[in-house]
């Protein structure tokens, strides 16, 4: 198991975690992403996923460094 954490509020908007991972990101209407069937945990939101996948790629790329795995 891997926990996917996302720093909502750092977020820029620009798309790539959407795009390069639809199956775990989407873009909301206030413009930015959403970490489908997170729950939000203090400041940030995080979910747990069995295989981390495609998640690895939107942490690397994210510009602001919003999207971390642990
Ligand atoms: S890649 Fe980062 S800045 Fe871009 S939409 Fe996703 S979380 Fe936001």
């Amino acid at each position: 198991m891997a926990k996917i954490i996302h720093e909502r509020e750092k977020c820029v908007g620009c798309g790539f975690c959407a795009s390069i991972c639809p199956e775990h990101w989407e873009m909301s209407d206030d413009g930015k992403s959403t970490l489908k069937g997170s729950k939000k945990v203090n400041d940030h939101y995080e979910k747990e996923v069995e295989d981390v996948g495609c998640n690895e790629e939107a942490a690397k790329h994210c510009p602001v460094n919003a999207i971390h795995i642990e």
